[in-house]
């Protein structure tokens, strides 16, 4: 074998030789090509860079592969020969929206036990690369996923990060810590039996590579246990994110020192109690490097009666991207009587609280973020970001540059990449949306995204 080897070789070196110059060649020529596409120039609309200043009029935003290169303005940022030129003329600017709480694993489902036990093997097949597609495509190119079971979750994010699938960058939590997971729901719920479990579970959760820790019905645990998953994780390098529906989940929470709260809460109650307020603001009072961050999620409160009485939402093709026909007649069928969902039984009395109780966070100085809870029933990927975008300006008062922060700049200093991305500044990644006419004057214009890119990759 090895003398025909070497007899071979002289003939073999000099064809690989000459394929190998080929190569070379084809290689210099895909660079200059790939060079010449992959600079784009973003010209002539009105830039919210997320930074809370003045918009800059004919901006121009010049982008280098996967990161922003250069912001400024017509007539003093030139435009680099070769660069594609992509016109936004006429449009709003804005980096791309956060939506910090999001289910992937559903999609507007409204049954929950059929979801849970019929369709863990499409999960991480098709389930939550759809959703996590829509929601790039509705213009949030960054989401936390709060709650899903633990390989499916590290998979999908795992593949959307390298590139292998579309959808918007996850930071995700995996499985929900609790007291007992609910019947059938072990697969995504962790119970936690004592302290030294809860610290063996979130670094379970760590070791696997999570991206924060979500809590939920600490009221049902011991201070103990909670002391030592909140311990753990931030040992960990971990957020930990839990849920506020109970006084007692916010009293236990705070005091254990969680970063991050979710939901408005307190069911039809008018207010948060004087000692949950007085805590809040004595826990703000010392959050000027870590502030307490909450995720009021309104909009699925605030709009459960309009969608009830306008369901067209549900025929709005736009959900069905990705998803297989069977599954979305299921969820349809699920949704034909909106009205008879005992889900939101309760929600028309929460509503006339829910503006006090959104002022009330407000004035105790936590840092309200944007998140939806998309993905439960009626709240599809496709629309719940800028519904509460719209809640957050046309109800709450919020102002409408403050809400575009809470959904860009903030949350990504609430999950620490503020240094990658949430505004449009010179060396993080270009994840941008643009859409036609003033979103400052009128935020419901984020319903239809006309521009669309994450890393550079234009996706719409
Ligand atoms: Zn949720």
């Amino acid at each position: 074998m090895r003398r025909r080897s070497e007899t071979l070789l002289p003939g073999i070196l000099e064809r690989y030789n000459l394929a190998m110059n080929r190569f070379v060649l084809l290689c210099v020529a895909c660079a200059v090509a790939s060079f010449g596409q992959s600079r784009k120039a973003l010209v002539g609309g009105t830039l919210i860079d997320g930074y809370g200043g003045p918009p800059i009029r004919n901006s121009v935003i010049l982008i280098e592969g996967e990161k922003i290169q250069a912001v400024g303005q017509i007539g003093s940022l030139p435009i680099p020969p070769g660069a594609e030129v992509i016109s936004t003329e006429g449009m709003s600017i804005l980096p791309g929206l956060w939506d910090m709480h999001v289910h992937t694993m559903l999609s507007g489902h409204s049954d929950y036990a059929h979801w849970d036990k019929t369709y863990p093997p499409q999960l991480e097949s098709v389930i939550m690369p759809a959703t996590a597609k829509q929601l790039l495509m509705a213009g949030v190119t960054s989401a936390r996923d709060l709650g899903a079971p633990l390989e499916a979750s590290i998979h999908v994010r795992d593949a959307i990060k390298s590139g292998k699938i579309p959808g918007a960058t996850l930071y995700v939590s995996g499985p929900f810590l609790q007291h007992e997971p609910y019947p059938g729901t072990e697969y995504f719920r962790w119970g936690v039996k004592d302290p030294a479990d809860g610290r063996a579970k979130v670094d379970k959760l760590a070791d696997a590579g999570v991206d924060c820790i979500k809590l939920i019905d600490q009221d049902e645990m011991t201070m103990e246990e909670i002391r030592a998953i909140v311990d753990e994780a931030h040992k960990r390098k971990l957020m930990v994110v839990a849920h506020a529906h109970r006084p007692n989940e916010i009293r236990f929470g705070l005091e254990a020192g969680v970063d991050d709260f979710e939901h408005t809460g307190l069911a039809t109650a008018p207010e948060y109690p004087a000692d949950i307020v007085e805590k809040l603001h004595a826990r703000t009072a010392r959050g000027n490097i870590a502030p307490l961050w909450w995720t009021p999620t309104v909009q699925v409160l605030y709009n459960y009666d309009y969608i009830r009485d306008h369901p067209e939402l549900v025929d709005d093709p736009r959900w069905h991207e990705g998803l297989p026909p069977a599954i979305i007649s299921d969820i349809r069928e699920s949704l034909r009587h909106i009205d008879q969902l005992e889900y939101f039984r309760m929600v028309p009395p929460r509503k006339p609280t829910l503006k006090h109780k959104f002022q009330q966070l407000r004035e105790s100085g936590a840092m309200l973020l944007i998140g939806t809870d998309s993905g439960v029933p009626t709240q599809f990927h496709t629309q719940t970001t800028w519904n509460e975008l719209d809640i957050w300006v046309h109800a709450m008062g919020v102002d409408p540059m403050d809400a575009i922060r809470a959904a860009t700049f903030w949350p990504s200093v609430a999950m620490k990449v503020d240094k990658e991305v949430g505004t449009v500044t010179p060396g993080k990644y270009a994840d941008i949306i643009a859409v036609r006419g003033d979103v400052l004057r009128y935020i419901d214009l984020l319903q239809n995204v006309d521009f669309v890119m994450k890393h550079g990759t234009r996706y719409k």
